[in-house]
């Protein structure tokens, strides 16, 4: 079966920024019940930290929650993908996609260091590789929040959470 993870995550922060901002994060999300900590997660590494707390029904999804639904707050520099839903992304100028192969190369070197420009081979616009934004392609981020096998997430809880880790947040779907 299938996996398929939402990722909500902020581009522009520092290490040092994400650390304090996920520590903010987490006590707002457990403060009012959004998600409760998962009392089988016992490894660090496992996924599942979290499970849907009391409140996330009606606030974080419009659906039921009638199962154990997993999350977790990902403090780590990592290139966040959309895996088997991945398709080059658009151009925010006329919507040609990038070349695969050039995008590649770029989400490589913002693993490195900075984040990367991309130049559009149609309409010559150019624009932080994060400004190619749409969810089913990759971004590079020190910070996320991951939603695991969760029904469709509210648009305003993802505007809220997304104004809560601060810098551009952005959204990935991803499934594996
Ligand atoms: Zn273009």
């Amino acid at each position: 079966m299938s996996d398929t993870i939402v990722y909500v995550l902020a581009l522009d922060l520092s290490a040092d920024e994400a650390r304090v901002r996920r520590a903010e994060i987490e006590q707002w999300l457990t403060g009012e019940g959004l998600f409760v900590r998962n009392p089988s997660h016992v490894r660090p590494r496992d996924s599942g930290e979290f499970l849907a707390g009391p409140t996330a029904e009606g606030r974080i999804t419009d659906e039921w929650l009638n199962g154990r639904y997993e999350a977790d707050i990902l403090c780590t520099r990592d290139a966040y993908t959309a895996y088997e839903l991945f398709e080059p992304p658009p151009c925010p100028g006329c919507g040609s996609p990038l070349d695969l192969e050039r995008f590649h190369e770029l989400l490589h070197a913002w693993r490195q260091d900075a984040e990367p420009s991309a130049t559009c081979g149609d309409c010559g616009a150019g624009a932080l590789l994060g400004d190619w934004g749409w969810e089913f392609g990759a971004y590079v981020a020190e910070l996320a929040v991951a939603f695991e096998n969760w029904p469709e997430l509210r648009d305003d809880f993802v505007a809220e959470l997304g104004r809560r880790l601060g810098g551009r947040p952005r959204t990935i779907m991803c499934r594996y």
